[in-house]
């Protein structure tokens, strides 16, 4: 049912097999001393996976338009030799590879980094504007000279990538980098020929684009623009038209349209974005393209898409040309091949979470995924089946077992998996409950269909008993955890729910005290006062932050009305109560802020400070508050949120008690995430825990 993401389109020189394109992602392999083979492999499983263009991560065209010590420079430090590296796998497998010219401009995170002579990296800007994450970073104000010169630096670059067999290149002009940062009149301050009005702020953009072209006359040449800064007092939309205007008649092949600004307070890849919000936007920018004397300059869209279905709804009327899709990629290198195959129950679905990608690339640590720990790790985890087969036994079902179980039966291996409760899925199976996480949902789906298709035994309602592991080859023991209860006197009152009884049954109607305010806390009261209706939530989401979203897509979860009936409530009526540390602890840096605004925005009141329990009572929860008063908070009901214990295996132990009979057997074994340490359970460390376990073994 994919006919259009499956037809064959050209995008300038190129012949592409499909419309998917992997969107640009900064994973760090740029710069690892490997000769390329960490880039290579990761690009290569992508374009074997069916993908039919790849754009790299940025690349700076100079010294100074690094975004920080990760990012890497044609000619600089042996990159050339790695890029080509990858360039030839991706060739290899049928696939194409676009080079993103990339400056960060006043987004350089540059404190304590030199350039190549050993210098203090310099950081340049239109105007001497920093940014807050900048840490105080100051950028130089670039010469009219030292503008001409990064242009030709932009076109230099584009010549390195053609020389090292890329099919073409990607002009990065969005997300507030530098091009962005000229194009705006918040950061360019200029009075001369770069700015001082619209039409001169256009003009780096525009010298960028004419210099690249002229350049690498035989290659793809595509720009990423800003649909919309969502910054208040940034460019209009009217400008950004013209921008394109201004930006067609230089032989432009495509026009990929990207949103928001890093530093912009509206959220734009949260999962709390509704899914294609921001189609709108490429949608208009189409528009203005086909009305012009250059209708076909392709366009692309981008941003909070995870299922080529969707992707086949944007595209079946013709108006854009292709989809570009990034952390999905991440997810499942796959994607292309399963969705074009008809085959979506495999497809191991992005579910937004940024913890294992943004938040990690945001601090300059390795780049992987949450729900696939083996991305950007493929060497040190080739995908080759096992010539060593063994019976592996997995205890728990929940993300780091099923991470562990799909590996191994993908690898070959005789995999059981033994689940306590009746369904897979563990935490994931509660966060799902959660409006806006509703993908989670999705990993299990994925890590069922494809344990199925491998052959392997899913015993559920069946704890494993160390007589059932003493045959195995392997055993990694995942039984995760379960809520943490809390000895408050009162907490054995009926109206004294867990998290987990919270999610999975509801809440009566009135009023709620949620103790714990970390993020199964602030997920919890999410829960209370949201529509788990996506496309209510859209509209509100729309009107929130005074956006046309489009709201017709809501991804490949189906709409999970939860079993039991449940209220949306007002904020008014639910309180999070906290003794120490932030509200939504524990929840990445990109994320969290959206977390808690969202239930600012619905009135959750939320108390900080407490310095003590002191006691349930029907209808309130009584409290020593951060000023030593005893106060009541209103609670029909009472939701604990105070953390995580390890879960008790078959016989009542945790899983020391199945480690001591595994060890007495003489069988491996390996406990791994919340079963390992539930006080710091992470679910990146977990899922990739399971992954390292299982190759160990
Ligand atoms: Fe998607 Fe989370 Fe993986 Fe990032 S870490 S690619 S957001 S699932």
């Amino acid at each position: 049912s994919l006919r259009t993401v499956a037809s064959a389109w050209t995008l300038g020189p190129l012949h592409l097999a499909n419309r998917v394109v992997m969107g640009s992602m900064h994973t760090g392999l740029e710069v690892q001393d490997d000769g390329g083979a960490g880039m290579a492999a990761f690009y290569r499983e992508r374009a074997a996976g069916g993908v039919a263009c790849i754009i790299t991560g940025g690349i700076a065209v100079n010294d100074e338009a690094r975004g920080g010590p990760d990012f890497a420079v044609f000619g600089v430090g042996g990159a050339d030799e790695r890029f080509r590296v990858a360039v030839d796998a991706v060739h290899d497998e049928g696939g194409t590879i676009l080079a993103q010219l990339f400056h960060a401009g006043r987004y350089a995170l540059a404190a304590g980094m030199v350039d190549r002579h050993g210098d203090p990296q310099r950081v340049v800007a239109p105007s001497a504007l920093p940014w807050a994450a900048a840490r105080g970073v100051v950028p130089t104000e670039l010469t009219s000279a030292e503008v001409e010169r990064t242009i030709e630096d932009f076109a230099a670059a584009a010549r390195s990538a053609r020389d090292i067999g890329f099919d073409g290149v990607e002009i990065m002009a969005s997300e507030g980098y530098l091009i962005n940062q000229f194009q705006s009149p918040l950061t360019n301050l200029r009075d001369d020929e770069w700015g001082g009005d619209a039409e001169r702020r256009r003009r780096f953009a525009v010298e960028v684009v004419r210099a690249v072209r002229t350049a690498v006359p035989e290659l793809a040449v595509t720009i990423r623009l800003s649909g919309a800064d969502l910054m208040p007092g940034s460019s209009t939309d009217d400008e950004v038209d013209a921008l394109v205007h201004d930006l067609l008649p230089l032989g432009l092949d495509g026009i990929s349209v990207g949103i928001g600004w890093h530093e912009s307070r509206t959220p734009t890849v949260q999962a709390a974005v509704p899914h294609g919000a921001w189609l709108a936007y490429a949608e208009r920018i189409a528009g203005v393209v086909r009305a012009s004397p250059y209708p076909g300059v392709r366009v692309i869209a981008s941003n909070r898409m995870t299922d080529l279905r969707d992707g086949e709804a944007v595209l079946a009327d013709g108006l854009l040309d292709a989809v570009a899709l990034a952390r999905p990629f991440l997810a499942d290198p796959a994607l292309v091949n399963r969705s074009l195959a008809g085959r979506f129950a495999l497809v191991n679905t992005c579910i937004g979470c940024n913890q294992a990608c943004l938040d990690r690339s945001i601090v300059g640590a390795p780049v992987s995924c949450l729900v696939n720990p083996r991305a950007a790790r493929e060497v040190a985890f080739p995908a080759r089946p096992t010539t060593d087969p063994k019976r592996v036994d997995v205890v728990g079902g929940g993300p780091a077992g099923l991470a562990a179980a799909v590996d191994a039966a993908r690898r070959g291996h005789d995999v059981t998996v033994w689940e306590a409760s009746d369904r897979l899925g563990g935490q994931f199976g509660l966060a799902a409950l959660v409006p806006g996480k509703e993908d989670y949902a999705a990993t299990v789906r994925s890590a069922r269909a494809e344990l199925a298709e491998r052959g392997a035994t899913i015993h559920l309602g069946r704890p494993a008993t160390a007589r059932d592991l003493v045959d195995s080859d392997a055993v990694v023991l995942a039984a995760g955890v379960v809520p943490r209860s809390i000895d408050v006197p009162g907490s054995d009152l009926p109206h004294v729910l867990s998290y987990e009884r919270a999610l999975r049954e509801g809440v009566p109607e009135g009023t709620v005290a949620i103790i714990g305010g970390g993020g199964i806390g602030v997920d919890t009261a999410a829960f209370l006062t949201e529509s788990p209706d996506e496309a209510v939530r859209a509209a509100e989401f729309a009107a929130r932050w005074d956006l046309d979203v489009s709201e017709e897509l809501v991804g490949d979860v189906p709409q999970r009305l939860p079993a039991a009936p449940r209220t949306t409530r007002p904020g008014s009526q639910v309180t999070v109560l906290r003794r120490s540390g932030k509200f939504g602890q524990g929840i990445g840096i990109t994320s969290r802020w959206v977390a808690i605004g969202r239930l600012r925005d619905a009135g959750v009141r939320m108390l900080g400070g407490v310095q003590e329990y002191l006691r349930i009572e029907p209808g309130v929860l009584w409290v020593r508050d951060e000023h030593g008063d005893e106060v009541g908070v209103p609670a029909d009901s009472v939701v604990i949120c105070a953390g995580q214990e390890r879960a008790s295996d078959a016989e009542g132990d945790t899983s020391d008690g199945l480690a001591t009979g595994l060890q007495a057997a003489g069988v491996p074994y390996a406990v791994v995430g919340g079963a390992r340490d539930a006080r710091s359970v992470d679910a990146v460390r977990a899922t990739s825990e399971a992954l390292e376990a299982v190759r160990r073994l």
